[in-house]
């Protein structure tokens, strides 16, 4: 039975221009409505899950709940599920919505670990994004969450922004690892439509800046954090040693998980499901003791193996070929010119993309896939 719990909080203080997840903005009737239809879906789902090893509170911006709801939300954890001897805690928070007594409550309610939305160390680019917050205030948080003993929080960046520059983008790299942060991860932005940032790119009102330079920041934020200590686990994610994010690993390994919450994935016993994204819809469902599913479906065969391949790949240590073997795909073949080229590599008992292949690994994925017959 899943062992890893995701919990998702739609709700967030203004959207910021690049962002497509389910959020919307915060309204404390509604919050409240929400955590309580919340609370009956986790009790709902109980029976589907194991002693939990993670639970994740993604969002959304779940640090935005009052001390209130979290305590709602963890009592009813506490009370309807098991936990493994030692679990990983996560939640996500933002810069302007935690304080000093938040996070005591968090800690008091058996959160350990804390996800932090950083983005930017430079004022001009976090404006360019829409996030709520500056500099200024990032570092206050963190030194704030810090001060209240927890050394296992994760800072989260973002490269590729418009205006930014090879020297800012080191600043913000370096900044955070004076942070002594457990996990770093780098993302980079990527504009989806319907979002106020694609349409200015539209518009040319904003450039993004050219590839080649993106991939430089990729390329420095790798040799930066490996030299600091961090351990390059996954394709935008690194940890210090014994700090890598179990609950994204489970992902990565096709593990399976519940979710809860609007909008929330789970995959159980082979099938992929989504709650509704609508909010209003998903707390009458749940009143109704309905499990508000937009859709469900069996991932079988090769689907299965495109999973396995392209989830796996995002690890650095690669695909277990053993794995692979047992699931009757033979890799050697499509392989062999992917590695002479020095795009894929082979460790024991794993492939991975070599630092090469790591840069354009979607393009390196797709034709593995062309490759093993794959559509
Ligand atoms: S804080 Fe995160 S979820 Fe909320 S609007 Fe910004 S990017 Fe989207």
């Amino acid at each position: 039975m899943p062992a890893f719990l995701y919990i998702h909080i739609p709700f967030c203080i203004k959207k910021c221009l690049y962002c497509d997840f389910l959020s919307v903005p915060y309204d404390e009737s509604l919050v409240k409505a929400y955590t309580d239809a919340l609370c009956k879906e986790l009790i709902l789902k109980k029976n589907d899950a194991g002693d939990l090893k993670t639970v994740y509170v993604g969002g959304g911006t779940p640090s935005i709940l009052s001390e209130k709801c979290f305590r709602e939300v963890f009592e009813c954890l506490k009370n309807n599920f098991k936990f493994s001897d030692s679990h990983e805690i996560t939640v996500e928070a933002n810069p302007g919505t935690v304080d000093k007594s938040k996070i005591d409550t968090m800690l008091s309610l058996g959160v350990n670990r804390l996800s932090i939305g950083v983005q930017s160390f430079n004022d001009a680019e976090l404006k360019t994004l829409g996030r709520i917050h500056t500099s200024d205030e990032a570092l206050k948080a963190i030194e704030t969450i810090k001060n209240s003993g927890i050394d296992n929080f994760s800072i989260d960046l973002i490269y590729g922004i418009p205006g930014q520059t090879d020297d800012s983008w080191r600043k913000t790299v370096s900044r955070a690892v004076e942070l002594s942060p457990a996990h770093i991860s780098s993302y980079e932005l990527t504009t989806e439509k319907d979002t106020p940032l694609y349409r200015l790119i539209q518009s040319s009102e904003v450039k993004m800046p050219d590839e080649d330079m993106v991939l430089s920041m990729y390329d420095y934020a790798i040799d930066y954090l490996t030299s600091k200590g961090y351990e390059h686990y996954e394709i935008s994610n690194f940890a210090l040693p014994q700090f890598r994010c179990l609950h994204n690993l489970n992902y990565w390994s096709r593990g399976e998980y519940i979710g809860a919450g609007a909008g929330a994935h789970s995959f159980i016993r082979g099938f992929r499901s989504q709650n509704t994204g609508d909010i209003r819809k998903y707390i009458e469902e749940i009143k109704k003791e309905i499990i508000p599913e937009a859709e469900s479906v069996e991932i079988k065969c090769e689907d299965a193996i495109k999973e396995f391949i392209f989830l796996n790949l995002r690890k650095t240590e690669g695909i277990s070929l053993l794995k692979a073997e047992a699931l009757g795909v033979d890799m050697s073949g499509v392989c062999r010119g992917l590695i002479e080229d020095g795009y894929l590599e082979i460790k024991g008992d794993y492939l991975r993309l070599s630092r090469k292949g790591l840069v354009i690994s979607n393009a390196i994925i797709i034709r593995l896939f062309e490759g093993l017959g794959l559509d």
